[in-house]
């Protein structure tokens, strides 16, 4: 439970017969400037030291652990909610803008085998409120140590954004409405759940869709991501087309280039058709080492040939910068600072 968890009708509810402006005030002290309603000095003394009784408006995540990366450029940092479940999230500051990765779930069911969270399995979903409290407490770090605002939001930190569905959008609807940031500036990333990404296509919000694809054929993608068995690329690609079609956005496909195995030519080439047909982005990421996986990354030679491959059939190519490489904070390293399958022992969920 989170004060994130509450909308403004809750808050109202709290507030009973104080004047309405006081619910604005409320709010900014709460959800922007992440104060503690006894700090929040534009309120009257009585209603100060009752809000702050109400067990409702206190944070749900402590802080377990921070590290920095990259020259102070990356800050990786390990929450704890109540109940012992531990999520990452990661902040990165850029010359002109400054981007969260946050965390949709405690662990991830999904079984890709050469990611960190994968190795680890599943714990629970996260709350709406535990997902937009990542953001709040990212957005104030920022601001108080000198990075540009924090202007993005990335679904790309532990879990699987469309298999915590609800909350992951109500998440998406609140960081809109209380800390003002544009869906547009927003990417969810997914393995490809395609009922979510067709029930993401109807909600009339313009948040970007980032695809996890990894391989181009149902053989490869089978071995890669496991969830390929239910959800088969053709079925994927298909949810794809009528995401860009409904919503005028464009998708991008993620692509960790692991050594031999998905870098050669004729991966290139398989993936230069499915990206030309949608008109996708694609972000290639050599992939980044974790306890649980013995093949390497691409290394840079072959990163330049596969773009090059690429960008001669005419496709939009980014090779990732590989952040938070040091402090186990880049891409598909976050664990939550316990080994592979540490969670399914139940260490990282204390019981109850
Ligand atoms: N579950 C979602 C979002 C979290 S993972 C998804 O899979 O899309 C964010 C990105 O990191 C995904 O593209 C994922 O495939 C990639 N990734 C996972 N493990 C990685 C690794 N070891 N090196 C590089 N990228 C990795
Ligand atoms: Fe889950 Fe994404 Fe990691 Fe796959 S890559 S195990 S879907 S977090």
């Amino acid at each position: 439970m989170s004060r994130f968890d509450l909308d403004r009708e809750e808050l109202a509810l709290l507030l009973e017969d104080e004047p309405s402006y006081r619910l604005e005030q409320l709010a900014r002290g709460l959800y922007r400037e992440l104060k503690e309603p006894a700090e929040m000095t534009t309120l009257p003394a009585g209603l100060r030291r009752r809000l702050q009784e109400e067990s409702r408006l206190s944070l749900g995540l402590r802080l377990v652990a921070e590290s920095a990366a990259d020259g102070g450029a990356t800050v990786k940092w390990l929450f704890e909610a109540g109940d012992g479940a531990r999520v990452e999230t990661v902040l990165m500051a850029y010359e002109k803008r400054t981007t969260v990765c946050v965390s949709s779930q405690a662990g991830c069911a999904m079984g890709c085998s050469f990611c960190a969270t994968g190795q680890l399995g599943f714990a629970r979903h996260l709350g709406r409120g535990e997902i937009v409290e990542q953001v709040a407490r990212a957005a104030r770090q920022a601001a108080g140590s000198g990075f540009a605002r924090l202007s993005n939001i990335v679904f790309m930190g532990m879990g699987e954004p469309l298999a915590n569905y609800e909350a992951v959008l109500s998440a998406v609807r609140m960081l809109n409405g209380e800390l003002a940031i544009g869906a547009r500036s927003m990417t969810i990333s997914t393995v490809g759940i395609v009922p979510g990404i067709r029930r993401l296509a109807g909600e009339g919000i313009q948040v970007n869709l980032a695809v996890s694809l990894h391989a181009a054929n149902d053989s490869l993608r089978d071995r890669l991501v496991p969830i390929n068995r239910r959800y088969r690329l053709a079925d994927l690609m298909a949810a794809c087309h009528d995401y860009c079609e409904r919503t005028g956005r464009r998708i991008s496909f993620e692509w960790a280039l692991i050594s031999g195995v998905n870098d050669r030519a004729g991966d290139a080439l398989e993936l230069s058709g499915l990206a030309t047909e949608l008109g996708a982005h694609v972000n290639l990421i050599p992939l980044n080492p974790t306890p649980g996986y013995g093949v390497p990354g691409s290394p840079p030679p072959q990163v330049a040939r596969f773009a090059r491959l690429l960008q001669e059939r005419g496709v939009n190519v980014t090779v990732r910068e590989t952040r938070g490489r040091e402090n186990g904070a880049a891409c598909g390293q976050l664990a939550a600072g316990l080994g592979p399958g540490r969670l399914r022992q139940g260490l990282a969920v204390s019981p109850a």
